[in-house]
């Protein structure tokens, strides 16, 4: 089922999610929910905290990206990428690389934001997968920057935070905009919302 996406301005956002200690019936529910929202969304990723749950859970899939490559190792053995996804990652920890690499970056909390954002190049991540056996991924390219992308919302962190200070001043006006535009729609559950945030 297709969930809603909270944007800017929803406290949500802001929130540390909390570690998931058993996956259940409603932890698997809410990844495959979250998988669907992220494909019908056409973004590289989503985070528990951008479907309204403070949870340490995110899913990615970067398997649509053709003109940005990337790197993959899944418990020590290289693997493709692309046929290794969606990932669904649980309670990550990331260890991040020397080098750092800028691009230009989206969120589906920010329709039609983008900036360029400084990140690591390459991360290894430790996870939890939704088996509950643990996971680790070395990754570089779109793949790298998806991971921390994520596991910043799963800390309440938000790209903003990381875009230089003049590229925040340029976006000031917009992004106080799409502020009030949450904060006076309130959070809106259901299909209707469903079909007013759809593209
Ligand atoms: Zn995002």
């Amino acid at each position: 089922m297709k969930l809603p996406i909270v944007r800017y301005g929803d406290p949500v956002l802001r929130a540390k999610g909390r570690r998931i200690e058993m996956v259940d019936e409603r932890v698997r529910e809410l990844a495959a929910n979250m998988i669907e929202t992220m494909h019908e969304a056409h973004g590289v990723g989503l985070a528990a905290q951008q479907v309204g749950e403070a949870l340490q859970l995110t899913v990615v899939d970067i398997s649509g990206a053709e003109d940005q490559e990337s790197t993959m190792s899944l418990d020590g053995a290289e693997v493709d990428p692309k046929t290794s996804m969606p990932l669904v990652i649980l309670n990550p920890e990331l260890s991040l690389g020397a080098e750092s690499v800028i691009s230009l970056e989206g969120c589906l909390s920010f329709p039609e934001i983008t900036g360029e954002i400084r990140r690591a190049a390459t991360v290894t991540l430790r996870a939890m997968d939704l088996e509950g056996e643990p996971l680790e991924i070395e990754a570089s390219g779109l793949l790298a920057r998806a991971l921390q992308h994520e596991v910043d919302h799963l800390n309440g962190v938000l790209f903003i935070d990381r875009m230089s200070a003049a590229t925040k001043v340029a976006l000031r006006s917009r992004l106080k905009r799409l502020q009030k535009e949450t904060e006076s729609s309130g959070r809106q559950l259901g299909s209707a919302s469903v079909a007013a945030r759809a593209g």
